[in-house]
């Protein structure tokens, strides 16, 4: 069993995406071809924002919007503290100092009252100064946006979404990645929307910002001619072959597979309600991508052994996240090591993500609920 399935969604699309990337290699135009600003146009219009930048991955993604602002040194960023490496990397990486917040312990996205109480506390420290909240829609939920923003309006602070798991997520209808005053995502192979290699892209509705970013994502070059490079840049584009595999997958996208991971989403709700593990909760209104499914085993069942007994049975689980961010050894000895977030330190120890993607069937789904309960029956399963 494959944790996330590329090789049978390849041989379902494979005549569309071998057919595309054959055009690529005709034209030769393998960087910035028709089909990487086709791309940008078709996923502005599904996120419904006016801009759509590519660029080369997720993480690219975070630090152009962050330049874009400017954001550095003295500043203070938000960041929740169960995410991946990313989303508090890009910020340190300019200068500014991530704080890390706590997170809910349903939705594993960020604690908005917590994050209210941080910004009080940093303002009252007066060391630096809060500029922006990178809010990340973990594991395809889109993060709680309605009160989100209102915190950012209060403190008049910039809101960042990162949507690397996100993509296709929505809040009554409204879809992620479009929820920030600049919102990112990532196209590596196993998000929900993924390509053959690395990938990212910008949204926003800002034209100033978008300009910026554009030409940030290009050595800072102006916006008629690359070789008049008016700021400081990096080389961060999206390629073709990349842009023209990400058409056809957004198609079935589209067409079927984020429904599909929804079916099977509930599927794994209805086989897994009597087992005693807590099941992941979305939210009213809320729709999930389904990046990963997350589960939180109760205490006193140890995972490694659990993980060691499914793996023996042929079923890949993952450990997302071991480590709350800030505790991670990059951070030590500053300011962001200094976070308290004990539900964090919590799902550290108890999550387990199990298989999930839009072709997984029924009858995998039964296979890993049944090794799930008899694993659990086993005694040497208890701490
Ligand atoms: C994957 C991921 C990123 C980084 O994306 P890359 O394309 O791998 O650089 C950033 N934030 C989160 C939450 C992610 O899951």
């Amino acid at each position: 069993m494959e944790f996330r399935d590329l090789k049978k969604q390849y041989s379902v699309l494979k005549n569309e995406i071998d057919m595309k990337i054959a055009e690529v290699c005709t034209s030769a135009h393998f960087i910035s071809g028709a089909q990487v600003s086709e791309l940008e146009r078709q996923l502005a219009e599904y996120v419904g924002v006016k801009h759509c930048i590519s660029c080369a991955n997720g993480t690219d993604a975070i630090t152009l919007a962050l330049k874009a602002w400017g954001i550095g040194r003295g500043d203070a960023v938000f960041v929740p503290d169960f995410t991946f490496f990313s989303s508090g990397e890009c910020p340190a990486a300019e200068g500014a100092v991530p704080v890390f917040v706590d997170v809910d312990e349903n939705s594993f996205n960020i604690d908005v009252k917590k994050l209210e109480e941080a910004v009080i506390r940093v303002l009252g420290e007066g060391e630096y100064a809060p500029k922006a909240v990178i809010a990340v829609d973990l594991f395809g939920q889109p993060a709680d946006y309605a009160e989100i923003k209102e915190i950012c309006r209060k403190y008049g602070l910039l809101l960042l979404e990162d949507g690397a798991q996100g993509f296709g997520g929505s809040i009554d209808g409204k879809k992620a990645c479009g929820f920030g005053d600049i919102s990112t995502t990532s196209f590596f192979p196993s998000k929900p929307l993924g390509c053959y290699g690395d990938g990212g892209a910008v949204f926003t509705n800002n034209d100033e910002w978008a300009a910026i970013i554009r030409s940030l994502a290009v050595h800072g070059k102006n916006s008629e001619n690359k070789y008049d490079n008016i700021r400081l840049g990096m080389n961060s584009r999206l390629d073709t072959l990349q842009a023209a595999v990400l058409q056809v997958k957004l198609k079935a996208f589209k067409d079927h597979e984020l429904q599909d991971i929804n079916t099977a989403a509930l599927m794994y709700n209805e086989a897994l309600a009597d087992t005693g593990l807590i099941l992941p909760h979305i939210k009213n209104g809320y729709i999930s991508s389904w990046a990963q499914y997350t589960v939180q085993l109760q205490r006193g069942i140890d995972r490694n052994v659990l993980k060691k007994y499914l793996q023996d049975r042929s079923i890949p689980t993952m450990i997302y996240y071991m480590k709350p961010m800030h505790s991670q050894q990059a951070f030590s000895g500053t300011h962001s090591a200094e976070a308290d977030c004990p539900v964090t330190r919590k799902l550290c120890e108890t999550v387990l993500s199990l298989p999930i993607h839009p072709y997984l069937s029924r009858e995998d789904i039964y296979t890993i609920r049944n090794a799930l309960t008899e694993a659990m029956n086993e005694s040497r399963m208890i701490r």
